[in-house]
């Protein structure tokens, strides 16, 4: 599924959308939209943006069972 980056984290609501915080306490992280349940997750500083913003280490494993990647702008599940 293509991986729709939304500037502000806190409109993160449809499958697929993704987005970054840097909060002031040094945490840094992803919020996303479960590209198969649709739960708004993330929040943690368990995953790490590469340098160009489009992909997280390591993989994504969400409560519903799904297990993929955020890569290139694409959730690629497994
Ligand atoms: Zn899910």
């Amino acid at each position: 599924m293509e991986a729709i980056f939304i500037k502000d984290g806190s409109k993160v609501k449809n499958k697929g959308e993704y987005s970054r915080f840097d909060r002031s306490d040094g945490s840094k992280g992803l919020i996303y939209c479960c590209p198969q349940c649709g739960e708004v997750s993330g929040g943690t500083d368990k995953h790490k943006f590469n340098d160009e913003g489009d992909s997280v280490t390591p993989s994504i494993i969400h409560k519903c069972g799904w297990h993929g990647y955020l890569e290139n702008n694409v959730f690629v599940g497994e």
